[in-house]
């Protein structure tokens, strides 16, 4: 097993396998973040053979501070839960590849799998719990300087950012959590919201009031980051005025929401206008066999306990089709 999972947990305590490529699974879960990862726990739990594939691990879990509305943790950071939620599933054994992305489904009797590197796994049923992703900005620059000064995660590359100038783009809950992540380590903090206020929980709001380098640019727009080798300024257009600033920043963090990773399902099951999976009550779609949960999917809430609990219903009914059938 050259699998890298093993921080706080001794590798003859994870119980898995590659997966098997001439084998028909009953079930196979997309998706290793809560949704996913709460499915497999179901799923071999029920006695059926289970596959489970992840491109990262933890999902958006991974990528957050702190959690305080997890029922059992008062307070955990996010890496350490995602820890938890694999011990969980790694002490029951299960089939597993991690690091290559989905790239389509075929969705016959017996659906197929096909991944980046082209390998193909099979299986009866399948639970789609692909989650979310950062939606970009789409300005000139941003792809330019992904890596070199472009961000997405606070709580993975604040620190790099220690004693510089930053911008934050979106003035929602991600952005307020990243401006305040950025102000205890940056030198300067801008914020630039698209309306008149920011929109993020008060809570979140009123911690932020206490930094004194935080500035808000509102009913403003990014139209293009530039830049030598790495970022150097940010053009900022006031939507009423028309008229851009230039900002001096080493780095932006682009905080503007996210986008459900559906597009390998894209013209096979039924999506809303937003491009979340729909679903019924039992986690069913639109194609007989599949199933999805969790974020990525019309389920309104977007939390880590919901998408636990779908990914839990998502693989009950996906046990009942498969024992049915
Ligand atoms: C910064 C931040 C802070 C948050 N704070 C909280 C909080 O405090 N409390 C709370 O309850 N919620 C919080 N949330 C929301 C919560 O994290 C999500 O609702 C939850 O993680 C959704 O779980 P999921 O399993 O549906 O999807 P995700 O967590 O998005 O996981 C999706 C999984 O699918 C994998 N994947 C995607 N595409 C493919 C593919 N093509 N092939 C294979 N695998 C794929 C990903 O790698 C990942 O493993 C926060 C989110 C963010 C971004």
């Amino acid at each position: 097993m050259d699998f890298n999972l093993s921080a706080g947990m001794f590798d003859s305590e994870l119980n898995f396998n590659p997966l098997v490529s001439d084998k028909t699974y009953d079930v196979m879960i997309l998706g290793g973040g809560p949704a996913g990862l709460t499915a497999a726990v179901y799923c071999i739990r029920k006695g059926v053979s289970t596959g489970l594939i992840v491109k990262e691990i933890g999902g958006q879990v991974a990528l957050t501070a702190g959690v305080e509305n997890y029922m059992g943790y008062r307070y955990i950071n996010g890496v350490e839960l995602v820890q938890k939620f694999k011990e969980q599933v790694f002490q029951f054994g299960i089939d597993y590849d991690e690091g290559t992305a989905v790239q389509s489904i075929d969705a016959g009797d017996i659906k197929k799998v096909h991944f980046e590197d082209g390998r193909v796994f099979s299986a009866k049923a399948l639970i789609i719990a692909t989650g979310k992703s950062w939606r970009k900005l789409g300005v000139p620059g941003e792809e330019e300087f992904r890596g070199r000064g472009v961000a997405y995660c606070s709580t993975c590359d604040a620190p790099f950012f220690s004693g510089k100038n930053v911008v934050v783009v979106g003035g929602g809950n991600s952005g307020v959590e990243a401006a305040i992540d950025l102000a205890r380590v940056a030198e300067g903090v801008t914020m630039v919201q698209f309306l008149e206020k920011l929109t993020g929980d008060t809570i979140l709001i009123d911690k932020l009031s206490a930094f004194k380098n935080v500035r808000v640019i509102y009913e403003s727009e990014v139209t293009s980051i530039d830049g030598r080798d790495s970022v150097e300024s940010v053009s900022v257009k006031n939507r009423k005025t028309g008229v851009v600033d230039q900002i001096a920043a080493q780095g932006i963090f682009v905080e503007i929401g996210l986008i459900p990773n559906s597009g390998i399902v894209k013209g096979l099951l039924q999506l809303n206008q937003a491009g979340e999976i729909m679903v019924d009550c039992s986690c069913r779609t639109s194609v007989p066999g599949i199933f999805a949960a969790g974020d990525v999917t019309d389920v309104p809430f977007k939390q880590i306990i919901v998408a636990g609990g779908e990914g839990a219903k998502a693989a009950l009914t996906a046990c009942n089709y498969v024992l049915n059938r």
